[in-house]
Parts: C-alpha cells; structure tokens; sequence
C-alpha cells in the first residue's frame, strides 16, 4: 500500500463552492492541513449557482447511471484543483437544481432524503470506480448514507458529527426509495421514531465518529445534548471521539487579509482602531472609541439569538455600538430588523457576507456567542484570531477553546474571554456587564491573537485516527 493515506472527504457544503456554516469551512481546511501526510481529495454537488469558470471546474468525463428504488438516474462527475487539493463535484440535478443547498431554515426541501441519497450513492460508485481510496471521511447526515453503502467494502470510514441537531430524520417510504432493504428499519439500524434517520447511518456503519469537540463528545451522550441519539451514542461510544476544529490561518489572517482596511499583527494590535472606524464609516455608526459588540452567524435557536434579543436593548442603552451579521429564522430575523431601527448604534446586515464579517471580526471588541449548545463554533477562533474578546456561553467547544478571563495568564496557551455557565438571559446580562468593566481589553486582545487556532495539531489527531484504522485493518 502506498504509504500516504489516500482520504476523500465527502460533505454537502466546502467553502468557496458553497458555504452556510462551520462545515464548510472545516472541509476546506482539514485536507489541505493533512496535504503533508495524506493525499486529500473533496467531493461535494456541483449545486447550479456554484461559478464553475470562477474555479475551473470542468466535467472529467465521468458518468454514473444509477437505479435508486426502481428508478435510474445519471450523476456526471466535474473536478478542479483549489487550495492544493483534488476537488471533485458530482451533478445529478435533482441534487444540484435548486436554489439553496438545503431549502429554508424553518423547513427543508421536500425531496432532500432523494437529493442526498442520490449523492451519497454516486460518491460509493465513484469511490468503487477509482479503487486506490483507503479512508472515506463522512461529514452530516448528507453524507451518512454512503458509510451504510460502504459497510461490507474494505475501505475505512469515518463519520464526524458537526451538529447533531441536524439529523436528516424522512418519512419511513424513502428507504424504499432509496432502495435500502427494510431489514435495516430497526431501533439498532435506521429507524428513529418510525422514521428514517440518515444520522444513525453514519454512526452504526462508520469505523469510527468523531465530532468536533471533546466536550460536546461527552454532552451528546446526555438528554440535553443528545438530540434523541443519547443512547444510540452510548451503545456505539468506544469508536466516538472528539476533536477540536481549527481554523484555516491562510484565509484568516489579520496580517495579509486583503479585505481589511488595514492588516495587522499582535504587536501593531492597535491598528483595530483603524479597521473600526473604516467598518464605523460603512456601518453609519459614530465613535471609534466605544466599545463594539459583534454577533455573526446564523439566527436560530441553538445560537442563543432570543437571548440575545432580550438583552439587546439594555446593551444598546449603553455607551458602546453593535453590529449584528447572520440571516435565518423569519421571526429572529424581523425583531433584528425592529432592534436596528429603533437603535441608532445597532447595525444590521441581514444576510451573508463574507468580506463583510472579515471586516467585523478585525473592528469588533467583543463577540457575542450565547449559544444553548455550539459543537464547536468556528467564530469563537476566528475573533480571537483578529484580536476580539469573546463572550460565551461555557458549552461545547466554546468551553474548550475559550478559558474565562478572571484565570488570565499571559503565559497560557488558551484564549481568554468572558464565559458564563448557565445559559439564559441574566446571566448574559451579566456577562455584558463584565465586558463593559473591563480594563485590560489590549492585553487579552494581543494574547488572543496569538493563541495558536489553526488546524496543526488537530489535524494530526485526524492523521493518527486514519493510521490507527488502516493498521487495524491490516491486522485481521
Ligand atoms: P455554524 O453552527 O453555523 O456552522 P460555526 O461557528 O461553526 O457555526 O461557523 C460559522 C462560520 O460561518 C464562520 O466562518 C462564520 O464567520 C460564518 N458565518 C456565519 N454567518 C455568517 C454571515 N451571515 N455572513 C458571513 N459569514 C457568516
């Protein structure tokens, strides 16, 4: 065998292609972190408002002619190179015609168990195709179907769980048209409730699951946090574990990100001042020297978002602005819309903007995350990364990467920001209350800076759970 692990990572979303959230930006940059070790490749749908001249993706020449429960149906395989990596797009356009990824926030898109599944059976027939492929890294519930389909084949699969929230829970019938045998509709296999639930896939039929914290691999195995899987967890616990995401320091980088008004570094850490008032001026708000507020991210409520609502107009009453980025739920979205219009210092872009939150996170003092749980959260790192004192709730991965800043130690490898144990809206107040008395803000924000969030070290967990598999497998 080739000494390099050959890995496909398999998701729905890779930033730049097609991004909503935190996946995105982990299958972008775990591959190209492992680039030293493994021979990384990614595969995705090639949606219709992905820009294909944009990237070069062009059509390899592949075609797969399928039958799916009784009905047959083609996938056509595109590819480009990005970012050092080997990237590969299947279309098939019930997949791939649409005009989001998944439909809207409150519900998704009727046929997304037919979308999926279609994907994840053209991935497994590609897969099969090359044959020079030793680990097939799932990502979701979109792509948890392939380790069912990949189970009685001598590859390695390893599933991670980014949010268990989000299950891929269909009525009962997709399995027939799926054209998966109904001996796998059981409590042990894919039967959730009397539905069919494409989560469980990944987790019975994956070598190994991990997600994306070693702490919310502990909260998934309680009631609060386990999403109705507690138990499934527990039964499947000694192939579970957690590692921490990272980020990619390259594409978020305050000393060369070219969307800044102005980089800089820990030591010109001041330079925030300048970047603030640059985002002040676009924003229509005034005083570079009040504290800024951030939240960016998706309006749900797992983000803590109504929270954050209730608490908004005692922190606009305050001396500071805010700058609120995220689009989702309709209602979240108009009490937003109703916050900015009666506060002057409240700014809002409803939406999603890239350049926009580079902007943001280099200008902010503070970031919101109130979050009821957060499996990791990548904003978290990106603020500290631009010099921001994060305000967290202490769950998930926002407690293993953010320590409370009353333990402060400049010699610590941590990142400092304010963290409160029990989420509800007293004691976020509180925790607003501690941002606004804070003296050492310049201290905790160049530390921050330099507290090592890249993918370096985690990627070498994901890189030693590859060999500890590939050598298990040798030893049968
Ligand atoms: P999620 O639960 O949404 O995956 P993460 O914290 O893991 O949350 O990742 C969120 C990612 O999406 C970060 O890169 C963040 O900057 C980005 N993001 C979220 N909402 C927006 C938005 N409205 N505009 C720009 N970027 C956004």
């Amino acid at each position: 065998m080739n000494s390099r692990p050959r890995v496909v990572f398999v998701a729905s979303e890779i930033f730049p292609f097609a991004k909503t959230g935190g996946l995105a930006d982990v299958v972008y940059a775990l591959p190209a972190a492992l680039g030293e070790v493994c021979d990384c490749m990614t595969v995705m749908p090639l949606y219709r408002f992905i820009d294909r001249s944009r990237f070069g993706i062009a059509a390899t020449g592949d075609t797969f002619s399928m039958r799916l429960g009784g009905c047959d149906y083609e996938a056509t395989l595109y590819s480009c190179e990005y970012n050092g990596v080997s990237c590969y797009f299947i279309y098939e356009p019930l997949l791939c015609e649409c005009d989001s990824l998944y439909g809207t926030p409150e519900s998704g898109y009727e046929d997304n168990a037919l979308r999926f599944g279609r994907f994840d059976r053209a991935v497994v027939e590609w897969v099969h195709r090359r044959g020079d492929v030793h680990i097939v890294h799932l990502h979701d519930w979109q792509s948890a179907l392939c380790a069912l389909w990949l189970k009685a084949s001598d590859l390695r699969v390893v599933y991670t769980i980014h949010n268990l929230a989000y299950q891929g829970v269909f009525e009962k019938s997709s399995l027939q048209m799926l054209g998966i045998d109904p001996s796998y509709f059981t409590i042990d296999g894919l039967e959730f409730y009397d539905k069919v639930s494409f989560m469980k896939a990944g987790i019975a039929y994956a070598d190994a699951v991990t997600t994306v914290s070693p702490r919310y691999a502990n909260e998934i195995l309680t009631p609060e946090f386990g999403c109705g899987l507690e138990g499934f967890l527990r039964y499947h616990q000694d192939k579970l574990s957690g590692i921490v995401n990272g980020i990619d320091t390259l594409h978020f980088s305050p000393d060369s990100d070219s969307m800044l008004a102005v980089a800089f570094d820990a030591s010109s850490q001041e330079r925030k001042a300048q970047n603030r008032q640059d985002f002040l001026d676009e924003a229509g708000l005034e005083d570079v020297s009040k504290p800024l507020f951030a939240f960016i991210g998706r309006l749900t409520w797992q983000k803590g978002v109504d929270e954050l609502i209730a608490v908004l107009p005692y922190l606009a009453g305050q001396p500071v602005n805010i700058a609120l980025i995220g689009e989702g739920e309709a209602a979240y979205e108009q009490q937003f819309e109703l916050l900015a219009d009666t506060y002057a210092n409240i700014y809002l872009f409803k939406g999603y903007d890239e350049l926009l939150s580079h902007r943001l996170y280099a200008s902010a003092h503070f970031l919101l995350m109130p979050s009821r749980f957060e499996p990791c959260g990548l904003n978290q790192l990106i603020a500290m990364h631009y010099g921001a004192v994060p305000i967290v709730h202490g769950v998930g991965g926002l407690s293993d990467t953010v320590a409370d800043m009353s333990g402060f130690d400049s010699a610590s490898v941590a990142g400092f920001g304010i963290v409160y144990e029990r989420s509800s809206v007293y004691a976020l107040k509180h925790a607003l209350k501690r941002a606004l008395a804070i003296e050492n803000f310049d201290e905790l924000s160049r530390h921050n800076m330099e507290v090592d969030v890249s993918w370096g070290k985690s990627a070498a967990r994901y890189f030693e759970l590859y060999e500890a598999l590939l050598k298990a497998q040798r030893a049968v």
